[in-house]
């Protein structure tokens, strides 16, 4: 039998490179948000590494223009890696509603802006509102999260986090923030917001996309 040389595609037959251990310094967190970088600091200062604001460096901030979750993170670890010449970690995340398409998506926080400032209650009704036209009775979503670690030589590594669930509607609940009063993790009978911190925590897209980054990246 013949062989044939294009059997295999040029991705195929890339080599698999094990991903880059991120080395014990300092790791900038391209967030602006303190409470994200705390909760970073914790995961990885057993490893020798100290997580600093984008803030404390005065870092700009770039604009996020791509469609995909990936992209949008990995522009702002780019930029942040750039301007340090340290490593540096960005996330972005946001919530997919299968009967639409996947949407709100990448758009997530946009769909709870106002013109007094961003309002979820206004998004989580949209989205309801939305469902509702669409016809469909297949209300699953998930909540979706993208870290993407940046080196200053341009080495990007990038980890997908996601938990499945159900959106019902009206919001229940007073915990967490976003869209957490409407989303349902699948197992559950509460909404995020609901669940108690430490049960979303464990469970959440972060937490998915945080065992991966750990296992490729920090771990031995
Ligand atoms: P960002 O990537 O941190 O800007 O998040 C984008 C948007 O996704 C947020 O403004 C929230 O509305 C939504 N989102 C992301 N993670 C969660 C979550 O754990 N619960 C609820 N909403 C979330």
């Amino acid at each position: 039998m013949p062989k044939n040389d294009n059997f295999f595609s040029k991705t195929d037959m890339e080599p698999v490179l094990p991903p880059r251990k991120l080395a014990p310094g300092r790791l900038v967190i391209a967030s602006h948000n303190a409470g994200k970088v705390r909760e970073i600091n914790a995961l990885v200062a057993p490893y020798g590494i100290e997580a600093i604001s984008a803030d404390t460096l005065g870092l700009p901030v770039p604009v996020e223009d791509e469609k995909t979750f990936l992209g949008n993170a990995a522009i702002k670890a780019r930029a942040a890696a750039t301007a340090s010449g340290l490593p540096a970690l960005a996330d972005d995340s946001g919530m997919e509603v299968a009967a639409l398409d996947g949407r709100p998506g990448v758009h997530t926080a946009d769909w709870a802006e106002t013109p007094d400032g961003r309002d979820f209650y206004v998004a989580m009704e949209r989205v309801w509102r939305e469902l509702e036209e669409s016809g469909s009775t297949d209300h699953s979503a998930r909540f979706v999260c993208c870290l993407c670690l940046a080196w200053p030589d341009g080495h990007i590594e990038s980890f997908l986090g996601k938990v499945e669930g159900s959106i019902k509607y009206p919001p229940r609940g007073k915990m967490g923030f976003g869209f957490d009063p409407v989303f349902v993790p699948a197992g559950y009978l509460k909404t995020f917001a609901e669940l108690d911190p430490d049960t979303k925590h464990a469970i959440s897209h972060r937490a998915d996309a945080f065992a991966k980054l750990t296992k490729a990246c920090l771990e031995d």
